[in-house]
């Protein structure tokens, strides 16, 4: 590869990595975007003196990729506790510990979770305070990243200490409360972001962010739990030394000192009892030898500390009680079914494993059906996966199992129930749940082709009450003063330059007027084939099932749809409005048009020197060629234009015959055959 071609490479690849995370509307596979990239990063193996950051190899979708932390090692190792999970084994061991030493004492503390951190702080010359020197995270426990950047804007680290030492070494849990974790799940909601699995998961990531601003916008906090490192005096006692660095305004863990393993015990449940109060997520109690010299004679392994054991809970599982459940139609005017319930014991949301729940996808009837859902009724709630609220089994029946409605919640039209999947749907184009979908696949490019008439200015047109289905487009210019000055599309000279769009597309072809249509299962290609027997729209609402499966390639699903699109009044009463409004409904007699093409199969990729894409489908389709969208062994051409990627390379492969844009008009003109 030349710099030249590896510098168009990169524009390429940057072209389509913006349609797909800025615009959301990629024009090529992951598979042919995954071949880009490879053959880039194989570029910059060679090459390594050609990368920069404004490579695609260096970017996240957009962002520059950031360096990974710098790794520090640590003093003391940061070990973890070794877990038990019945009482007897903390009964034994506790015992065990006051066989050796008749005088240990066992410090009971609830065991956050979060991710631990190291912070070490030094002696500020000439003063008897300290100050922070290194924030570090866990890592492997021997080698950790340092955060000391981020540690600085989480209110609970102290930037200094009022200790007399030169130095000290403490270490502590960093978590995120269940406040924060919410409010961070409900923004990312809004902005249709992927959402944090559970506060652990977000408060690791959001100490481990480069920018520390982020980090203290979502809000991090910490509890000190023990002391590394520091005079022998300050480390003998354990609970002691958590007192003293409270004393100095450190938030430090709940502990309590305990003498007997029934001691002991007691705490672990009174913990236990606490957890469902608290703002924050523990998984479990951990006992320590409060006199740290014991610690070392009860070893448990290079992985563990000495002297510790931690009591993991039980997973969890909640029983709730049904209050509502909420029925909703979808953009694809499917209905979906959500269970909306509290905690039958706290009567407040559910917490589990890190989350507040109170509500679940109830999938379909036959899941509600099956799971006996109902108003009042009681179910075990759990999380899969940690991740997924699932109902697992009805406790308690409820006096009536839940039906779903009849008519479409939103707009009234029947619902029709789906004979394979068990979803319900509402068909109906204009039910405002839908509209915004509908409008704007009517409006893109694949069918009637308006440029300027998006998503957002559709929502907006839907919003002000101009668009109520989308006959209602061609109705838009008697409203053209109002909407300019209400600046609803811009100016005059957008609102003129949008309107000539709209009018511009009424010529279209009645192909791309029936794709827009949305029946379902009447794509692009199946219209086309629709079209060549029909010569107008109004034509094709007149024909019934058994004439249209003798059509090629309609089966009896697609000739149900069609016959039951058309079949509704509202829908007829619309096609006459885009009649009066001037839409094309009648297809030309088509010149130029010939068979030239018949029975081939041709692929198109990178920019042809004149022809849009979506033009040289139309031309091959007019002159009897059937055109796909990849290559494969049953591909009989390949038109190559500038910039043709992985689908030149595998139809090279495979032998399939690469031919220019001139060769095809060519043909298509019969000056040439192949
Ligand atoms: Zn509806």
């Amino acid at each position: 590869m030349t710099f030249e071609e590896y510098n168009r490479l990169k524009e390429n690849i940057d072209y389509h990595m913006d349609r797909y995370y800025n615009q959301d509307e990629p024009e090529i596979s992951d598979y042919e975007y995954d071949q880009l990239m490879i053959a880039l990063k194989g570029a910059e193996k060679e090459h390594p003196d050609w990368i920069s950051p404004d490579s695609p190899s260096q970017k996240i979708g957009g962002t520059v990729k950031r360096e990974a932390g710098v790794k520090v090692t640590h003093r003391v190792p940061m070990l973890s506790i070794e877990d038990v999970f019945d009482k007897e084994a903390v009964t034994a061991w506790v015992n065990k510990v006051r066989e050796m030493h008749p005088d240990a004492v066992f410090s009971v503390e609830t065991k956050i979770d979060g991710l631990s951190m190291t912070l070490r702080y030094e002696k500020v010359e000439g003063t008897d305070s300290m100050k922070l020197a290194l924030a570090e995270t866990r890592g492997d426990g021997l080698v950790g990243e340092d955060v000391t950047l981020n540690a600085l804007v989480i209110p609970d680290v102290r930037k200094t200490l009022k200790l007399p030492y030169d130095y000290l070494e403490i270490r502590g849990e960093v978590y995120m409360t269940h406040e924060d974790f919410d409010r961070f799940n409900e923004e990312q909601e809004r902005l249709g972001k992927k959402l944090a699995a559970n506060p652990r998961n977000l408060a690791a990531g959001t100490l481990r962010q480069l920018d520390s601003s982020i980090t203290k916008e979502r809000g991090l906090r910490m509890f000190i739990f023990n002391v590394q490192d520091a005079p022998a005096d300050f480390l003998a006692d354990h609970g002691a030394s958590l007192d003293r660095l409270a004393a100095c305004g450190v938030q430090t863990v709940y502990h309590k000192n305990c003498a007997t393993a029934e001691e002991v015990l007691a705490c672990i449940d009174e913990i236990a009892g606490m957890r469902a109060e608290l703002p924050y997520d523990i998984d479990g109690a951990v006992v320590k030898i409060n006199q740290t010299a014991y610690r070392n004679d009860f070893p448990s392994g290079s992985k563990y500390s000495s002297g510790h054991i931690a009591y993991k809970y039980p997973p969890e599982e909640r029983v709730v009680e049904m209050d509502e459940i909420i029925v909703n139609v979808g953009r694809t005017g499917k209905l979906t079914f959500t269970g909306s319930f509290h905690d039958a014991e706290t009567g407040k949301p559910a917490r589990l494993c890190g989350t507040s729940v109170s509500r679940a996808t109830l999938h379909n009837q036959d899941y509600i059906t099956d799971m006996s859902i109902g108003v009042g009724g009681h179910y075990r709630l759990f999380k899969s996966g940690e991740i997924i609220p699932k109902l697992n089994g009805c406790v308690k029946e409820p006096e009536t199992v839940f039906v779903a409605p009849s008519v479409c919640p939103v707009c009234g039209h029947a619902l029709i129930r789906e004979e394979d999947t068990a979803d319900i749907r509402c068909v109906n184009p204009s039910c405002p749940a839908q509209l915004s979908r509908t409008v704007a696949y009517f409006t893109s490019r694949n069918c009637m082709d308006i440029a300027g008439l998006g998503d957002t200015l559709v929502e907006a047109l839907i919003r002000e009450g101009y668009l109520r289905n989308y006959a209602d487009i061609y109705k838009l210019r008697a409203y053209r003063d109002e909407m300019v000055e209400k600046g609803i599309i811009g100016k005059e000279k957008n609102t003129d330059k949008l309107l000539d769009a709209i009018d511009a597309s009424k010529k279209q072809s009645p192909v791309r007027l029936l794709t827009a249509l949305g029946i379902r299962n009447v794509g692009r290609s199946t219209a086309n084939e629709l079209m060549k027997h029909y010569e107008k729209i109004q034509d094709l609402a007149k024909a019934t099932e058994e004439e249209l499966v003798q059509l090629p390639d309609i089966g009896s699903t697609t000739a149900g749809d069609i016959v039951e699109f058309f079949s509704d009044s509202e829908n007829l009463r619309m096609i006459e409005e885009l009649a009066k409004s001037g839409v094309n409904m009648v297809m030309e007699k088509e010149e130029g048009g010939s068979d030239r093409l018949a029975g081939m199969t041709i692929v198109v990729t990178g920019t042809l020197p004149t022809l849009g894409r979506s033009e040289a489908k139309e031309l091959i389709e007019k002159n009897g060629g059937k055109c796909t969208g990849s290559v494969s062994r049953k591909t009989t051409l390949l038109v190559a234009g500038e910039a043709a990627g992985s689908k030149l390379t595998k139809a090279q492969e495979l032998g399939i015959k690469v031919i220019s844009e001139a060769e095809l008009l060519a043909l298509i003109h019969g000056q040439k055959t192949i």
